[in-house]
């Protein structure tokens, strides 16, 4: 069966209907360009036909994209040059969509057929590179379709035609964001914006495009006319000069260099502008090919479009029947349980908000008041979405509300004590089927069972704040947690469209695991005079969102001084950051707290804007006369992230390490460009890894010795996806 429809009617209009086969959304695979070709020649070639609609069968979409596939096969198709294969299958890509733009004229620009792109909604990717070679696109006032080319999101470009097109169309500073930035619009925003030529209403969208092919319109895209001139002038011209200064510094500011995509794209649109059409085709192809043969854009690809889909999907869901969750309570209606009350009703999910106090319930439900005013204001929300909303949370002090409930996710204070006595109030008034979970960040989720009725029900389901912008839920099982209490946290978070990762029980689970020694390291590193603009920018240089220093900041210093007090608590003798403690306590002393008392490692203005170092850090910590090398700051922050990822699989606390890179991308935003602690860690090849991470712990102490695991791996040269990669072991 072929995903492409053929049909001409009486007036001459030929419609070829995309409409891929067992896919709520169309995707472009590699039979699908065969017959989209084939057809395109069987419209020009035939003297019946006036002028082609190109459309979808889907009814609220267009395309999503394309299957990554294809690019495997491109690779493979050259034998031992996978550059070569790459290179000539995209140029064969641009043929067809370049047919597709001449339309049957010849060289003068004569004859041709009008070819109209009619748009249902959601337009991704070639999804949008294809119409963008048509030659007028109409698109159904459709508010919920999403126009744009996200593809920088993965670590690559626009590379079907896509960028070359794009930047003609609109110019290079107006096209820059849409794609540095992956930016996607509605129908309205995607015309003002000059992407789509014309919204009509969806049950119009067809006889709209037939009256324009029928309407004899000239077909000759600027850029094949004589004398075309880029809007806003290319790159040579003083205005593209500017966009170009400004371009560049803008993308070396947000990637630090680090992403291979973002430099090739300014390389592709920047060449391109100063060349004819064809010739700026082939220079997108050359970036294009060029990004793909780039580990670092494969392990993107792999972390945040395959194997996050696979486990948004269920990939490692038990196999029980459906948990979809009905009914929530939310116990604690702080920081936390406010954000998840919030989400969930979002999902459409009935909440119960308890809290101590009714003003502390009242106050945890007028968050969500206040982020669905935030989406009037922006116009992403309306005055009956609010009211609808919000009417699906009852906020209350009362505990027989929760009769019903077939999930309970409790965040109330971190204590053992207050958490056994919410779990009893609680259990004393749900059903034998509801799911108790907790929230905790630091208490070990088998100990917190135990206060629970039935400790195979009881699960953690660990939020990071701000609960509705972190798209990570990192899920907990306990020792005796059941498999039905996995499939229904897992079955949540699908409902409210986050991430999940799976994780067994472990002091600080994953991502407290991991990034506590980089904000650790840092910390170390002031003790020690490394320069903390050094440390700060070293975190900057290998991609990682924010500085140590800045993190603490964040998250607050007398929260890591908690965490210090308590772990030393558990550790007793073996606890090895004692040296931390110091600068950290000191810190707290001097009520320098981060950001939340406009004072911490970094100063603020009076309206908590971030402004320098604090200057008086030198004056206790003074700043070492020689300082260490770039990439021995960077190494040991990376290392001290990625080390605790390799002990999570030992320990089995990570049982799928899809969920290891996933998870720290999406949880702490570890360095997004290598796909991972784990893809890094293949990138960089586990020799050279156990090498260098042995010769830090000759230098800076045991913390940085490598484990069993990386250390028999390097003997055998092994890779962790290689040894560990479920995708395929399935
Ligand atoms: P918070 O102090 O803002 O909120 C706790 C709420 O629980 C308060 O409103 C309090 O009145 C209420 N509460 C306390 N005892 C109660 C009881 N017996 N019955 C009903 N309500 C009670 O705290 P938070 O930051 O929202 O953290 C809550 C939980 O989430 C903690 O376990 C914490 O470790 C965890 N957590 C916090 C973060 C974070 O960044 N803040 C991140 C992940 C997990």
């Amino acid at each position: 069966m072929t995903d492409f429809s053929y049909a001409v009617d009486a007036d001459g209009v030929a419609t070829i209907t995309w409409d891929t086969v067992g896919k709520s959304m169309n995707v472009m695979n590699e039979q699908g360009f065969i017959d989209l070709d084939a057809l395109i020649d069987k419209a020009l070639a035939d003297d019946a036909v006036k002028g082609v609609i190109l459309t979808s069968g889907k009814p609220d979409s267009f395309a999503g994209g394309m299957d990554l596939n294809i690019i495997a096969k491109m690779k493979e198709s050259a034998g031992d040059d996978p550059a070569r294969g790459l290179f000539d299958g995209i140029m064969a890509t641009h043929a067809i969509l370049r047919k597709i733009e001449r339309g049957g004229m010849d060289d003068k620009n004569k004859g041709g057929k009008p070819i109209a792109c009619a748009m249902q909604g959601t337009a991704l990717g070639i999804g949008l590179e294809i119409p963008l070679a048509c030659h007028r696109i109409f698109a159904a006032d459709n508010p919920k379709a999403k126009i744009g080319l996200p593809e920088i999101m993965v670590g690559i470009f626009p590379g079907m035609g896509g960028t070359t097109r794009l930047v003609r169309k609109m110019g290079a500073m107006a096209a820059s964001p849409l794609l540095l930035e992956g930016k996607l619009n509605d129908p309205k925003k995607a015309k003002m914006a000059g992407i789509v030529d014309e919204v009509v209403p969806a049950d119009e969208l067809l006889a709209k495009a037939k009256e324009w092919v029928l309407s004899e319109p000239s077909i000759v895209k600027p850029w094949d006319e004589k004398g075309y001139k880029m809007p806003g002038g290319a790159p040579y011209h003083p205005a593209g000069f500017m966009t170009f200064v400004g371009a560049s510094a803008m993308v070396n500011g947000k990637t630090k260099g680090v992403y291979p995509a973002a430099k090739a794209l300014l390389s592709s649109v920047y060449e391109g502008a100063m060349v004819p059409f064809d010739t700026a085709l082939k220079i997108e192809t050359r970036w294009f090919t060029n990004v793909l043969m780039n580990p670092s854009s494969a392990n993107m690809i792999r972390s945040l479009f395959i194997n996050k889909e696979a486990l948004e999907k269920g990939a490692v869901r038990p196999d029980v029947p459906d948990q979809k969750v009905q009914k929530v309570g939310v116990i604690g209606a702080g920081m936390m349980g406010a954000g998840i009350a919030l989400i969930s009703a979002l999902a459409g999910i009935e909440v119960v908000l308890i809290d101590a106090k009714q003003d502390a319930a009242d106050k945890g439900k007028s968050y969500t008041a206040d982020y669905m005013d935030k989406g009037i204001a922006r116009k992403k929300a309306t005055e009956e979405k609010k009211e609808q909303v919000l009417g699906l949370i009852n906020a209350t002090t009362d505990y027989d509300a929760l009769k019903g409930c077939d999930l309970i996710v409790e965040a109330v204070f971190e204590d053992v004590g207050v958490k056994a006595e919410v779990t009893k109030k609680v259990q004393a008034v749900t059903g034998p089927d509801c799911i108790f979970a907790t929230n905790t960040s630091t208490l070990p989720i088998t100990e917190l069972a135990k206060a629970s009725k039935d400790s195979s029900d009881f699960i953690g389901i660990h939020f990071f704040s701000p609960v509705d912008k972190m798209m990570l839920v990192e899920i907990i099982k306990g020792q005796q947690t059941g498999d039905r209490a996995v499939a229904k946290a897992l079955d949540y978070v699908r409902q409210i469209k986050k991430t999940p990762i799976v994780v067994n029980d472990a002091r600080f689970f994953y991502a407290n695991r991991c990034i506590i020694p980089y904000i650790n390291e840092g910390i170390r590193m002031v003790k020690e005079g490394v320069a903390p603009a050094l440390i700060e920018n070293a975190a900057k240089l290998i991609g990682m969102p924010l500085g140590p220093l800045q993190l603490v900041d964040e998250t607050s210093i007398d929260l890591g001084v908690k965490i210090a007090k308590a772990t030393k608590a558990a550790m007793g003798d073996a606890y090895p950051d004692g040296a931390i403690d110091e600068v950290l306590f000191w810190m707290a002393d001097e009520g320098r707290l981060g950001r939340k008392s406009n004072a911490g490692f970094y100063d603020y203005d009076d309206k908590g804007k971030r402004q320098l170092l604090w200057d008086g850090l030198a004056a206790k910590y003074p700043t070492a006369a020689e300082q260490p090398e770039l990439h021995e700051v960077q190494n040991r922050l990376l290392f001290a992230q990625v080390l605790e990822a390799v002990r999570a699989i030992e320990e089995d606390v990570l049982m799928d390490i899809r969920e290891g890179d996933v998870g720290a991308i999406l949880g702490w935003g570890f360095a997004p460009w290598s796909g991972g602690p784990l893809s890094w860690l293949d990138m960089v090849g586990t020799p050279w890894a156990a090498e260098t991470t042995n010769a830090l712990a000759e230098k800076h102490g045991k913390r940085f010795e490598a484990p069993a695991l990386l250390q028999e791996m390097a003997a055998k040269n092994q890779t962790f996806y290689g040894r560990f990669d479920p995708a395929k072991a399935a």
